[in-house]
C-alpha cells in the first residue's frame, strides 16, 4: 500500500490554499493525506482578518500521530516556535517546503523570527524548496545577498543545505510558465507549460503537495515535478473554462 502524505501548514478558511487545498490535491491524485495544522486563518480572496497560531506542542502531537508517511509537504509556519517544533518532529521522508511568506491578499504568514528559524533549522532538512521569485529573493537577502539573479540565489540556498530548489516563474510575463529546478550536481532543468489566463488561489500549495504525492509514490524528483506541473496546468485550464462559462451565462446590461 502507498504511504500517506503529511501536509503541515495553515487552514485557509476560504478553502483556496493551505492544508485543505493540500489534502484535496493529494486526494484528487489518488493519495491519502494526513495534516498537522500550524495556524487557523480567517480569510477570503481579498483579505486575511485573523490568524490563530496553534501551540507548538499541539503541532508536534499532530505530526507524531501521523505516524510513518511517504512524504511531507510544509506550507505556512507562522512563527519561530512552530518552525522549531516542525524541525524537531519532522518524520524521516522526502520533504517539500513551500516557503509561504505572504498571502496573495498581502498578509504576512511567517513573521521575521520565523523566517530566520526556517533558514537555520528547517532548510537543511528539506529535499525540495519551492519558492516563487519574491520568496527566492527574500530568502537569499536574509543570507546577505541582495542579488536579483535567480541562479545566484538558488545556488546560495543549495549551499545553505536544501537538496534542490524549484524556482516557480508562474507570475512572470510571457507565453509560457517556466519553473527551473536546481540541484547541486547538474545544470538546471526547466519545466514549461503554456501560460493560462486564470486566477486561482493556492497554486503553490497544489504544486508542492502534488510533488510530495509523487515522491511518496516513489517517483524521481524530475518526474514528480513534471507531473505536478501538468496537474496545476489542468486545474488552471479548468478554472479559466469555468470563469468563461459563467461569463457566457451572466446577464448583460
Ligand atoms: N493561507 C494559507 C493558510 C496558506 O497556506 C497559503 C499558502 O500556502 C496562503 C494563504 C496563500 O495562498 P494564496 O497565495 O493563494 O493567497
Amino acid at each position: 500500500m502507498r504511504e500517506a502524505v503529511l501536509a503541515i501548514g495553515g487552514v485557509d478558511s476560504s478553502g483556496g490554499a493551505g492544508v485543505l487545498r493540500d489534502s484535496a490535491t493529494v486526494g484528487a491524485l489518488g493519495g491519502v493525506a494526513r495534516v498537522a495544522v500550524t495556524a487557523v486563518t480567517a480569510q477570503n480572496d481579498h483579505a486575511v482578518s485573523a490568524v490563530h497560531v496553534m501551540p507548538a506542542d499541539v503541532v508536534v502531537d499532530q505530526i507524531e500521530m501521523a505516524g510513518s508517511v511517504g512524504a511531507v509537504k510544509i506550507g505556512m509556519l507562522a512563527t519561530a516556535a512552530i518552525v522549531g517544533a516542525v524541525a524537531t518532529a519532522l518524520p524521516r521522508a522526502p520533504c517539500v517546503l513551500d516557503p509561504v511568506l505572504m498571502s496573495s491578499s498581502g498578509h504576512m504568514l511567517l513573521d521575521d523570527l520565523g523566517l530566520s528559524a526556517l533558514l537555520e533549522r528547517l532548510l537543511p532538512k528539506v529535499d525540495l524548496l519551492t519558492p516563487n521569485v519574491p520568496e527566492l529573493t527574500a530568502l537569499a537577502r536574509r543570507f546577505g545577498r541582495a542579488d536579483e539573479d535567480h541562479h545566484v540565489c538558488a545556488a546560495l540556498l543549495l549551499q545553505k543545505g536544501c537538496r534542490a530548489v524549484l524556482v516557480k516563474g508562474g507570475h512572470a510575463e510571457g507565453k509560457a510558465s517556466e519553473d527551473h529546478l536546481y540541484l547541486p550536481d547538474r545544470p538546471r532543468v526547466t519545466f514549461t507549460a503554456p501560460r493560462i489566463d486564470a486566477t486561482l488561489r493556492g497554486t503553490g500549495c497544489r504544486l508542492a503537495s502534488a510533488i510530495a504525492l509523487h515522491l511518496a509514490n516513489g517517483d524521481s524528483l524530475d518526474h514528480a515535478v513534471g507531473a505536478a506541473k501538468n496537474h496545476v496546468h489542468k486545474e488552471l485550464t479548468l478554472a479559466r473554462d469555468m470563469a468563461s462559462a459563467s461569463m457566457v451565462g451572466a446577464p448583460h446590461g
